[in-house]
């Protein structure tokens, strides 16, 4: 199959340059030039139309759509272990089922083309992925004392069940364990995950550092920091995805700078729930891997990755007073190449020859994004994700003039609310 963007304006070329992208099979076959023997199935006339490569959202519980806005302005604790956590102990596997497809269909609306999940409901996210063609990073949240906490060995199971799953039906997933944080996982068990994590060449991806109160905590328990604390476990010699740090000390950058080690910043999940501002900032000065994410709706109340760039650079500029803080360009590159590195996919988030074609175009006909002056700008600044047209994941369209192709939005709607009905 394969498939001509003629005419578009690429995210990272000068304003007025137009261009043709060819796609043939999974890839970006070639950029301006017709390849050899191409075979033209399809035509898209992008005459008004920005590409740019898929947002990446490192930081989701995709099933967590289900509590929008069940649960807010209250605190934190509050939020957690008396709101969430009961309703989530009551939902089923086919409730979490609809719950993936909700955020799905929000995620591809708004450009988002991977996103890594930390589930309570194995199985549900890998069979929406292979559904809808979205694809996942899937890891099975895990709690408990040890190895030998029952639950713990539960989830574990589940966790390596799950990726047999995905492999037996073709998911577009690939997997990782996700010890929830260091207030749910007893030390054993997170010591555990670490070395299960490095036998099997396994991501792993915590919450870490959300909250003034785990950060004292952790001191007084440990005498030590959230991150010197993982770091003493072994955990933060794994490929690793942290979610939060939203509470460093100076001596935690040198740790966090290392290669295998990517900090996923939440700022509406972290503002929403009155924890404060993660140092995007100076852990970007330091060397730190910084990626973006949205938490789940639960928190955010969100999945729209334009809404989390935009409060991303914004609030960073209000912290630092410094405008020049993440930059329309430096945010741009968060959500999508850094997104692609701290998943080990260098074949995603950028747009070259021989990447893989998961691609989106933004309809540059709509007042808030006009006159053109600067593309990126309009894309951080500006665009709010409803601008999004279409929506490509390795090549195939799962949006194509804002119809979803793969997934029945009345249905989904009808199940998902059938489903709110028990709570309200
Ligand atoms: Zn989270």
């Amino acid at each position: 199959m394969g498939i001509l963007l003629k005419n578009v304006h690429l995210y990272d070329r000068p304003e007025t340059e137009r261009t043709d992208v060819y796609i043939s099979a999974s890839r970006i076959s070639s950029i301006g030039k017709e390849p050899q023997k191409f075979s033209m199935d399809e035509v898209v006339d992008c005459s008004h139309k920005t590409l740019l490569p898929g947002l990446i959202n490192c930081h989701t519980h995709a099933y967590m759509s289900l509590l929008r806005n069940y649960a807010d302005d209250v605190p934190f604790t509050t939020w957690l272990f008396d709101r969430v956590t009961p309703v989530e102990d009551s939902l089923t596997q086919e409730d979490a089922y609809w719950g993936n497809l909700l955020s799905m269909m929000e995620m591809i609306r708004t450009g988002t083309t991977t996103f890594v999940d930390m589930q309570m409901f194995p199985r549900m996210a890998v069979k929406a992925c292979a559904d809808t063609g979205m694809r996942g990073v899937i890891t099975r949240g895990l709690v408990g004392t040890d190895r030998q906490d029952e639950a713990a060995v539960r989830r574990l199971r589940e966790a390596f069940d799950e990726m047999e799953y995905g492999a037996s039906i073709g998911a577009p997933c690939t997997f990782g364990l996700g010890p929830h944080a260091i207030y749910t996982c007893g030390s054993d068990l997170l010591r555990y995950t670490g070395e299960l994590a490095r036998e099997r060449h396994l991501l792993l991806n915590i919450h870490l550092s959300e909250t003034r109160s785990e950060f004292d905590t952790c001191m007084d328990e440990h005498g030590m920091t959230p991150v010197r604390y993982l770091d003493s476990l072994g955990l933060l010699d794994s490929e690793i995805l942290l979610a939060h740090c939203v509470y460093l000390d100076d001596g935690d950058y040198e740790i966090l700078r290392r290669p295998n080690i990517h900090v996923v910043t939440n700022p509406a999940s972290n503002m929403k729930l009155a924890n404060g501002f993660a140092p995007a900032d100076r852990m970007l000065k330091e060397g730190v891997h910084v990626c973006l994410g949205t938490d789940g709706a639960a928190s955010n109340n969100s999945l729209n990755m334009f809404g989390e760039m935009r409060l991303l650079s914004m609030t960073q500029k209000g912290v630092t007073k410094d405008a020049l803080s993440l930059t329309a360009d430096e945010t741009l590159k968060i959500a999508t190449k850094n997104g692609a590195e701290a998943i080990g996919r260098d074949d995603l988030g950028v747009i070259e020859t021989g990447k893989t074609a998961d691609l989106i175009l933004i309809d540059e006909n709509h007042p808030n994004l006009r006159p053109l002056y600067h593309r990126k700008a309009s894309l951080v600044y500006s665009a709010t994700g409803c601008e999004v047209s279409d929506v490509m994941v390795g090549g195939r369209f799962l949006m194509r003039s804002g119809h979803l192709t793969t997934i029945d939005e009345e249905r989904v709607f009808y199940e998902t609310e059938k489903i709110a009905d028990r709570y309200r």
